[in-house]
Order: C-alpha cells, then structure tokens, then sequence
C-alpha cells in the first residue's frame, strides 16, 4: 500500500484528495492546522484503518514516522478574505512550510507535488494564460501575500528538483468549486450560493465584467493524479477553459436557485483583482490526456445540492 501525505487535508480541495486517495488504496495520513479547514470534512474518514490525521502546523516543523512514498502540499490559506486576513501565515506556509515539506520528501525519498494557482499570473497581459507567461503581479499590492507565496513555492520547488535530483510536480490550479467549500469564505461561489438561497443581494464586485473559468473539483482532483504519477517536473495548468464574466455567474446562480428575493447589487471592485483568466490547457491535454468533463451547468447542480444542506 503506497503511503501519501496531504497537507491541508481538512481542507475543500485536501479532504477530496484524501477521498480519491483512500479510494486507490492508498494509506493516507491528512496534516492540518484547522487555520481555514475543518474536520467536518474529513470525518467520515476517521473510522477507516488506512486512515490517519495529523494536527500541525506545517510552517512550524513537520514530523512523520514510518515510510512516504508521496507528500501533496496543499495546505494554505487560498480565498481572498482569508489570506488578507492572514498575511503572515499565507507567507510562512507558501515559503516555510514548503521549505519543511520539501526537506521531509528528501529525507523519505518520497515524490512532492505543491499546489500553485493562476494567480501566478497575477492581473495577466496575455490571454489565456499558457504555463510560459511569466505572469503581471504587484508584489507588494494586498493579493502580493499570496501570489508571491506561490511564486516561492514554485522557485525552492524547482531549486529542490535541480539541486537534489527531488522528484517534484508543480500544479497551478485555477478557479475550482464544489462541495465542503465554507459558505463564509468569500469566495464568488459559495457567497453567490449562499446569498440567493437566503434571498439576498447578490454581492457583484466591480460591474461584473472581469471574468473567471471554473473548474469543478472532481475534474481538477482528476488532473492532480495524473500530474502526481506522471514524469513532468514543470509547472502544469488544471482548470476549466470555459470563461465567463462575474455578472453572467451571477445570473446563471440566480436562474438555478430560483429564489425570488435574490437580486443582484454592487460593491467595490477589491484592489489589483485580475480582469481576466483562463487557463491554457494544451500541456495537460497533451503530457496528462486530461480534460475537464463536467461543464458548469452539471458541476453548479451538483454544488448547489451541497450548499442548500448547508446554508443557515
Ligand atoms: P482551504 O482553505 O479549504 O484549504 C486549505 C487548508 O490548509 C485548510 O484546511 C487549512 O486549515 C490548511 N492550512 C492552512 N495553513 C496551514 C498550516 N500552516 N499548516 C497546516 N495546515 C494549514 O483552501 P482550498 O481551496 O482547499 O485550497 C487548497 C490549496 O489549493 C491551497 O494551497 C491553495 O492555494 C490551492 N489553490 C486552490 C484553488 C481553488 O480554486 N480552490 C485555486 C488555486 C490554488
Ligand atoms: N467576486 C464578486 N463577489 C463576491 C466575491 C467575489 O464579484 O462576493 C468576484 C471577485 O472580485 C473576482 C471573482 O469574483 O473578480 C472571483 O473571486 P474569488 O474570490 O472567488 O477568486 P479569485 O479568482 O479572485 O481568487
């Protein structure tokens, strides 16, 4: 039984990856900090014998007994309203605790993949954004806690490969959605789900015509365990490239609710947020043979039967 550790495993995007983990016989250890996740979404795991979660905070100092064949560091704060809360430790876990987890993949001689974001490519000047462009960020803008992070991540992770011969995978992940999102984390999804089901005002930043694509998460979970057993050590880009504008998001969430009392209403427009995205997918079509397959009428279904459990 190959054994795997993923941080931020009690996380949205962590606790699928435990679930498709555990379910391809993996032996499965989740480290956590609860910073922005929680157990709730790991709890049904806890009976299974191949099973274990870890309470650490990576940034700190990273301990596992016995083998790893695989580490997947997810683990950091990723919604807007989090890491601007939360400056510092976006910063230590991007920097410190990838540094932690890459010296722990080199003393297991396990195999790492960290989790990157399209926010490497800031507000982006070329459209779609394929993995060469070097990206448009302002370092020391609100969003610079974050994208800089990942840029470090994929700077010591690729420093790591060369230096040391480490077997590593660079995934940049762009906009993803589905179940065990929080609905208060301000993230356009779930407070557009969570703000029609309650019969609000929909919170559009700005007039609604930056744009975003959305991938739904058992298709980017797809793609990560591709990228994880491949033999491609760059950067590679999941995510769905079927763009659409905030306002007609917005719109499409209205129509599937269904809610009378929701409407849509205008707020600022947060500062240095990116006007465009879309990810070039070529590389994952070509090295993974991978290809979003749920569309957003399918995936927004599928959420909505979660969040409607889940809104108060
Ligand atoms: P999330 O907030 O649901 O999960 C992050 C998890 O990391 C949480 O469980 C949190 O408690 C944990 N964590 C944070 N700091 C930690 C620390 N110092 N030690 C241990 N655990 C810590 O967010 P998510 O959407 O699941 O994102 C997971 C990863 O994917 C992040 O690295 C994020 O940057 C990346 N990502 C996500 C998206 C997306 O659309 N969801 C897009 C790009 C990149
Ligand atoms: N957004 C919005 N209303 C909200 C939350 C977000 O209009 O209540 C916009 C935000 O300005 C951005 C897009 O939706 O243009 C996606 O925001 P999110 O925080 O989900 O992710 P980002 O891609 O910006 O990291």
């Amino acid at each position: 039984m190959p054994r795997i550790l993923i941080t931020g495993g009690a996380g949205f995007l962590g606790s699928h990856l435990c679930d498709r983990f555990i379910k391809e016989g993996y032996q499965v250890i989740a480290m956590d900090n609860l910073l922005t996740g929680s157990k709730d979404n790991i709890a049904h795991l806890f009976p299974l014998p191949e099973f274990e979660y870890y309470h650490n905070d990576v940034s700190n100092f990273v301990h596992v007994a016995g083998p790893l064949d695989y580490i997947l560091h997810f683990a950091s704060p990723a919604s807007p309203i989090d890491y601007l809360k939360m400056p510092i430790q976006t910063l230590k876990v991007g920097a410190l605790g990838t540094h932690n987890l890459l010296g722990l993949a080199k003393e297991k001689k396990a195999r790492i993949l960290v989790a990157s974001t399209s926010e490497v490519y800031g507000d982006p000047l070329i459209h779609p954004q394929p993995e060469e462009y070097w990206g448009n960020v302002n370092p020391v803008g609100p969003r610079g806690v974050y994208d800089e992070a990942k840029r470090f991540l994929e700077a010591i992770t690729m420093a790591y490969h060369n230096y040391h011969g480490l077997e590593t995978r660079i995934i940049r992940i762009f906009n993803t959605y589905g179940s065990r999102m929080r609905t208060d984390d301000g993230r356009v999804l779930p407070a557009f789900f969570s703000q029609a089901i309650r019969g609000e005002g929909l919170t559009i930043f700005g007039d609604g015509s930056q744009s975003r694509s959305f991938c739904y998460v058992d298709d980017l979970v797809e793609g990560i365990y591709r990228l994880l057993l491949s033999d491609y050590h760059l950067p590679v880009n999941i995510g769905n490239p079927d763009e659409i504008t905030i306002m007609d998001f917005a719109k499409e969430v209205l129509a599937l609710v269904n809610n009378p009392a929701a409407h849509i209403i205008h707020h600022d427009l947060p500062v240095d947020d990116p006007k465009i995205r879309q990810p070039d997918i070529t590389k994952a079509r070509e090295i993974l043979g991978w290809e979003p397959t749920v569309d957003r009428e399918e995936g927004l279904k599928r959420t909505f039967e979660y969040f409607k459990t889940v809104v108060k």
